[in-house]
């Protein structure tokens, strides 16, 4: 084996150690040159404890950290706090349009924590048409989660999130009239029946 592909190699292993050792890394990013420090970005991230570290290597310098999850990382877990779990609304056809509803309704009072169903990345926080308040979070499996009309987001674009995170509090912003959480599940890109992952 090459001395460069050794180098290269002692190198992953070290920075996996340090991840899984302290379950938090401070990655630092090039962003241009390497000899160029003014163009050094810091990231501090806590690894989720069911992701890994992809490490994006090229010549033997590291590029980039970027956040992968394994297949079984999947929305397993309810929304929302323990209290509340009833589902008003469910993933059909409904009103006079019968417009498919894509999502479930969970009634919670205003204020209910709402937290992360699985670990991943926040592909959106903010204002969505007819949503209000809504947090996504990209599962990166082929997974997506939304949580709409929250009253407000604790999240922003980009975070790195475990399961259980809160990332907002429920509310009845955008297109509601009562206090409750939309919660969607896609895969693929597309909208699935998020009942099949709630049976807890
Ligand atoms: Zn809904």
């Amino acid at each position: 084996m090459k001395p460069r592909h050794v180098a290269v190699r002692a190198l992953f292993c070290l920075m996996l150690l340090t991840v899984l050792t302290s379950g938090c890394a401070t990655l630092t990013k090039h962003a241009a040159a390497p000899d160029d420090a003014s163009d050094t970005k810091t990231i501090t991230a806590v690894a989720p404890p069911e992701a890994y570290l992809a490490i994006v290597e090229d010549v033997g310098r590291v590029l980039a950290y970027v956040y992968t999850a394994p297949p079984s990382q999947i929305p397993a877990i309810w929304p929302v706090e323990a209290s509340g779990r009833y589902i008003s609304d469910c993933f059909k056809p409904s009103g006079r349009s019968r417009q498919q509803h894509k999502g479930v309704d969970i009634i919670v009072p205003r204020g209910t924590p709402v937290c992360a169903s699985a670990g991943g990345r926040v592909s959106f926080a903010g204002l969505g048409r007819g949503y209000g308040h809504m947090v996504k979070i990209d599962h990166l499996n082929g997974y997506e989660t939304w949580y709409a009309h929250l009253d407000f987001t604790l999240v922003t674009a980009g975070d790195i999130l475990s399961s259980g995170d809160q990332i907002g509090c429920a509310g009845h912003s955008g297109n509601a009239t009562t206090d409750h959480l939309h919660y969607e599940i896609h895969k693929n890109g597309q909208p699935v029946n998020p009942e099949a992952f709630l049976k807890q």
